[in-house]
Formats: structure tokens, C-alpha cells, sequence
């Protein structure tokens, strides 16, 4: 018989958000008059804007036309959309040749590691997003978990104490660092002096950073960056991956991009560009064509009122949650440039917290222990919601009372 894909073997069972849902349900089904609002799933809820939908619905029509039809497209994406995405989101900063558009952030970060492979030593912010440790787990970047960890990846924690901006010293000489800003789940955004002190400490060691900017257009505040590559020196050390997911609300739609710029290059000074390139012609066949109709109508000056629309209307939310917990008295970092708060309640676990807030409130969170070792303690609140629902949501967070026991906190 065939063997298994060791990766696959030591793959944490249990991934956060199915494990969230079997929690959800055993509760829904025990009270079953409960109205639940899920604060939980970092997924989007509001209706496309009209702008950016007719860009989806004529690039439907126009494959029911003779003119029109298109199949296969260029792997990379449609010329038109690399371009749209350097000039209206990277002012020039990189060339379109370098920019390779995709299903989605999510699948690019899976297929990333086919440039490195198994031997490479990996470093995340703890807490992170979990497809970067479960894709270089899968991968064999990783070997077995430990109980806190995966033993080959460095977790470099992300805590009050240090102002949620990890010890760039921990980064692994020749290694790979994921990097997320605004950050999920901590809604943390690095400055400019940060992310310059980040590439040169990649430079430094050689190591390559995989800077996920998803939540790049949540940033309000104009002196913080929104690209890796607006820091000097970051073209010889980074890759970024981005996303219409959050943006305009392409979470179902599916439509991102990986910036890989000329200069990055491998030990041996061949170029990664030309490998991701490869990669992409051998294992994708190009985004849908519907989507990158729709993402570039997003690109235009209609579609980008729109997003500035969209996002507003999370951090709106945002600010409501920010308040109610304000309110509450718990500390917490986020909803301000990002559409994720971080709020922390020492002394109990995160699922504790997480069963007593489901429990007295019939509200759907994320457990912050489910990002990493350091997120114990904290709870993860998402701002896609409706509006109604998080109002709600906020009127019976005022009634939480901490600590008070949930027969469902199991662990
Ligand atoms: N990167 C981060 C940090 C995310 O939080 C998410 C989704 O929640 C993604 C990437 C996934 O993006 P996409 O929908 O483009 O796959």
C-alpha cells in the first residue's frame, strides 16, 4: 500500500473553525430558542456594491457571446488587471509582469512553499493565521506537534510586552518569515519603522518574508504602509500576497494576487520570479475570468469608492465592538486599521472564555489559542457582520460577566 504523506500525519487534528462550528451546533441544538450572532469567522456578509458587480455580470455575458467568449486565460491573469493592481495599489512600486493573479490569498500561501520545499526553517508571529503553519506542515517544513508548537517552526510571539511586534532577532538565518499586517487575528499594524527594521533583519539573516497584506485597505491612517514594498530593500527580500476578498467582498467570489518581485533571489542566484512563474503555469490555470472582470471594475475609480464604502462599513462595526468592550472594561488591541479586535482576559483559557461569552451572551467568537501559543488568554472578535447583528451583539456583550462558569468550557 501506498504511504501517507508524513505532512498529512502530522497535521493538529481539529482546525480551529470546524471545531468552532461543532461548538456551535452542540450548543444551538441544547438551546435551541437561542438567536446566535456569530462574531467569529473572519468571513464577509454585506451585498457586492453595484459598481464592481456589473464588472462580474458583464464578464458573465460576454461569455454567452460569440465576441466575447474566452477559455483559458494566461496563468498570471488578465494584462489589464496586473496593471490595474500595480498602478492603482502599488503606484508603481512593482512592474504587473510581477504581479500573478489567483484564486485567492489563502491558496497562494498552500502553493508558496513548492519554491523552498521541505528543508526550509520557518518563523510566524504567534499569534498567526493558521495556513502558515499548517501549509509548511503539510509541505514537510515542519515535523510533528509538540503539545505547544510544531518542532521546526519558530513562533515568535506577539504580546503586550512587546507591543504586538515580534523579536526580529528570532528570525531564522536563511529561513521564511510570514508576516501579517494588518494582522489576523491581532488587528496589530506595523509602522514604517517596524516593517524597515523587519526587511533589514531579513536581509541580514537571508531570509525571504511572505508579507500577507489582506487587510491592507482596512489601514486608515495614512502614515502607515499598506505594502511591504513601500520599504526601501524590500524588493531583494519579499514576496506579498494579497486579496479581493476582504476589500470588496470577493470571499466567494475568489480573486487574489502574489507580488513576486525580479530582484528576490534564491542562494544560488536564480531567480524566484522565474520559479513562481513555473509554478503557476504548471499547477494553476489562471484565475476565473469572471472574477478578474470584477476585480478590475474594483480598480476602477467607481470600484475603489466602493471599497473605501465596504471597509468603512467594517470598521464601523469595528468601533461598535471597541466601544462595548471599552465598556466592559477588557483590555484590548485592534478594530482601528483593521477589521479584528484582540481582546484579552487573563486568568481563564481562551475556550473558557469563548464557552462562557457563547453561553450568557448566545455570541459566536474566535478562541485567540487557536492562532498560536500566545493567543491563551485572548479572544478574537470579527467586525463582518450585519449591522443590526453587531449592535445586538454589543448591547448583550454589556451584560458579560467574567468568569462566571459555562457548563460547555470543556477545555
Ligand atoms: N490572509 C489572511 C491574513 C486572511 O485572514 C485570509 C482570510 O481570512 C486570507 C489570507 C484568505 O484570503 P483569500 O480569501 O483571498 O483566500
Amino acid at each position: 500500500m501506498l504511504a501517507r504523506n508524513p505532512g498529512l500525519a502530522n497535521l493538529k487534528a481539529g482546525y480551529l473553525f470546524p471545531e468552532i462550528g461543532r461548538r456551535r451546533r452542540e450548543f444551538a441544538a441544547a438551546n435551541p430558542q437561542a438567536k446566535i450572532i456569530s462574531l467569529g469567522i473572519g468571513n464577509t456578509t454585506e451585498p457586492l456594491t453595484p459598481h464592481i458587480d456589473a464588472g462580474l455580470v458583464e464578464g458573465a455575458r460576454r461569455l454567452g457571446t460569440v465576441e466575447g467568449y474566452s477559455g483559458y486565460g494566461d496563468e498570471q491573469g488578465m494584462t489589464r488587471l496586473r496593471e490595474r493592481i500595480a498602478a492603482a495599489l502599488y503606484a508603481g512600486k512593482v512592474a504587473a509582469d510581477e504581479v500573478f493573479v489567483s484564486d485567492g490569498a489563502k491558496c497562494d500561501i498552500g502553493r508558496l512553499q513548492l519554491l523552498f520545499g521541505r528543508g526550509v526553517e520557518v518563523a510566524v508571529q504567534d499569534p498567526s493565521y493558521p495556513v502558515y503553519v499548517d501549509g509548511s506542515v503539510l509541505i514537510g517544513a515542519a515535523g510533528a506537534w509538540g503539545g505547544s508548537g510544531y518542532a521546526g517552526i519558530r513562533y515568535l510571539p506577539c504580546t503586550a510586552a512587546n507591543n504586538y511586534f515580534p523579536d526580529l532577532a528570532q528570525i531564522p538565518a536563511n529561513g521564511l518569515v510570514y508576516f501579517c499586517s494588518p494582522n489576523n487575528p491581532t488587528g496589530a499594524v506595523a509602522d514604517r519603522a517596524q516593517l524597515t527594521a523587519l526587511v533589514a533583519a531579513a536581509r541580514a539573516k537571508g531570509a525571504v518574508i511572505v508579507y500577507d497584506a489582506a487587510y491592507a485597505e482596512y489601514i486608515r491612517d495614512p502614515g502607515l504602509p499598506k505594502s511591504i514594498f513601500e520599504i526601501p530593500g524590500a524588493r531583494e527580500c519579499a514576496i506579498e500576497v494579497n486579496s479581493f476578498s476582504k476589500p470588496v467582498g470577493f470571499t466567494g467570489v475568489r480573486l487574489g494576487w502574489t507580488v513576486v518581485p525580479k530582484e528576490l533571489k534564491y542562494a544560488s542566484g536564480e531567480s524566484v520570479w522565474a520559479d513562481w512563474n513555473r509554478i503557476c503555469t504548471t499547477v494553476f490555470n489562471g484565475a476565473s475570468n469572471i472574477a478578474q472582470l470584477g476585480g478590475i471594475a474594483a480598480l476602477e475609480p467607481a470600484g475603489l469608492a466602493e471599497m473605501s464604502q465596504i471597509t468603512d462599513f467594517y470598521l464601523g462595526n469595528a468601533a461598535l465592538i471597541r466601544t462595548a468592550l471599552g465598556k466592559l472594561g477588557v483590555p484590548c488591541i485592534g478594530g482601528v486599521n483593521a477589521p479584528y479586535l484582540w481582546a484579552h482576559f487573563p486568568g481563564s483559557t481562551s475556550w473558557e472564555v469563548f464557552a462562557q461569552i457563547l453561553e450568557q451572551c448566545h455570541i459566536v467568537t474566535t478562541p485567540g489559542s487557536g492562532f498560536g501559543p500566545a493567543g491563551e488568554g485572548f479572544i478574537r472578535f470579527s467586525a463582518f457582520g450585519h449591522r443590526a447583528d453587531v449592535e445586538e451583539a454589543c448591547r448583550r456583550l454589556l451584560g458579560f460577566q467574567r468568569g462566571k462558569p459555562a457548563a460547555a468550557a470543556s477545555k
